[in-house]
This record gives structure tokens, C-alpha cells and sequence, in this order.
């Protein structure tokens, strides 16, 4: 599946907040939005124009496809995925994005970020009910649980990142055991147990023009 290689703070720049996609550097002085929080580009730093409502809506959808390292297309099977759902397309399309391995490794703490629990997935070190998956797309259904492989225990990324981790923080669908670094995807979560300031209804406005 592709994925964008390209640089990933200019994102965070270019949406006029930050996304967070770097794990620990996000919350220290090297961030780069920090020190520079206009859009990249020649013309970054003179006046934004005002968006219309096209292009707040595009900023939306870019938005969350950033933040879960999603490419237009896979972004928009989603979307349909979503729409034939029952329930509201734009709150469906985020339980689908939450639902996604990677992000769940990323929410249990065993990685610093989303990207970076790509990278632990593809490279094999998890397992979903004690089968090794290496899709980082692979949608959990709830009960599934989420460990570490045996061989992968040791792995400095992972305790690091656990590390950081307070359990206050850790969202209620998820259940997470230190000791075991396994966790269970106990429910497809509710909007309001999403931590994720966006507008998805934009998207859907979006989408159905
Ligand atoms: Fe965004 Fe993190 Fe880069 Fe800061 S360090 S610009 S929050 S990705």
C-alpha cells in the first residue's frame, strides 16, 4: 500500500496546527511548527487568503487523512465504507480509521506514532489474536487483542514509547496490559471517545457535492 514519504512536519505547517505526527519531537522545542507556524512554501509567510467553503472542507479532509497517514484513495473507500453503515457517515468514517491496526498500536502506547507503528507492524512485531499480521490497514473487530511477538518483546521503540504512556490518558475502548504489552480493541468507540478536534461532517459535505 502506498504511503507519503514526503516531509512529514510540513504537513502540520501547511494545516495550520499541529497534528502530532512525530511522536515525542512534537512535544519538545524541536518542533518545527513551534518555530515556524505559517504554511512551507515562497509565499508561507505572507497573508493567508480566505478560504471558501471548498477549500475548508479540502483542509478537513486532508486533515484527517494526515493524521492517520491515510492516501486519497484508500481514504475514500473508507468514506463509502462509512456511508453504507448505518449511522452517521462522517462518525462512521472515524471508527473505521480508529478500527486500523496501526492506529490502535499507536493509541496502546507501543509506539511514539502513527507512523512509527506502520513501520512496527509492517516489520511483523505484532500479532492480532496470536497471528502474526503485518497490514497496518488490517481493521480490528472489537474482542480482538493486539500483542507483541515473543521475539519483539525486547525492542527498545516499544518500552520507550510504553514508557510515556499514563494510563489516565489511555482511551475507554481500549484495555491495555503492561505486563503482557498486549491490549484488547474492546469496542468500536463512540465519537466522543475519539481524542480528535476535527469536523468530520466537512468531509461529508465534501464528498457528497
Ligand atoms: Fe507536527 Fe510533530 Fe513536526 Fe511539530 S514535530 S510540526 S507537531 S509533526
Amino acid at each position: 500500500m502506498a504511503r507519503y514519504t514526503g516531509p512529514v512536519c510540513k504537513l502540520c505547517r501547511r494545516e495550520g496546527e499541529k497534528l502530532f505526527l512525530k511522536g515525542a519531537r512534537c512535544f519538545s522545542a524541536k518542533c518545527s511548527f513551534e518555530k515556524r507556524s505559517y504554511p512551507p512554501g515562497q509565499h508561507g509567510l505572507s497573508k493567508r487568503s480566505k478560504l471558501s467553503e471548498y477549500g475548508i472542507q479540502l483542509r478537513e479532509k486532508q486533515k484527517v487523512k494526515r493524521i492517520y497517514g491515510v492516501l486519497e484513495k484508500q481514504f475514500k473507500n473508507y468514506y463509502e465504507k462509512a456511508s453504507r453503515q448505518k449511522g452517521v457517515t462522517g462518525e462512521n468514517l472515524l471508527k473505521i480509521l480508529e478500527s486500523r491496526l496501526d492506529n490502535v498500536v499507536y493509541r496502546l502506547g507501543f509506539a511514539p506514532s502513527r507512523k512509527a507503528a506502520r513501520q512496527l507492524v509492517l516489520h511483523k512485531h505484532f500479532m492480532v489474536n496470536g497471528r502474526v499480521v503485518n497490514i497496518p490497514s488490517y481493521l480490528l473487530r472489537p474482542g480482538d487483542v493486539v500483542s507483541v511477538r515473543e521475539k519483539s518483546k525486547k525492542l527498545a521503540v516499544i518500552h520507550e514509547s510504553l514508557r510515556r504512556v499514563k494510563d489516565e490518558n489511555l482511551v475507554p475502548w481500549l484495555r491495555l496490559d503492561k505486563a503482557k504489552l498486549q491490549g484488547e480493541f474492546m469496542d468500536v468507540p463512540n465519537r466522543q471517545d475519539i481524542p480528535i478536534d476535527v469536523q468530520e461532517s466537512l468531509i461529508v459535505e465534501l464528498y457528497s457535492k
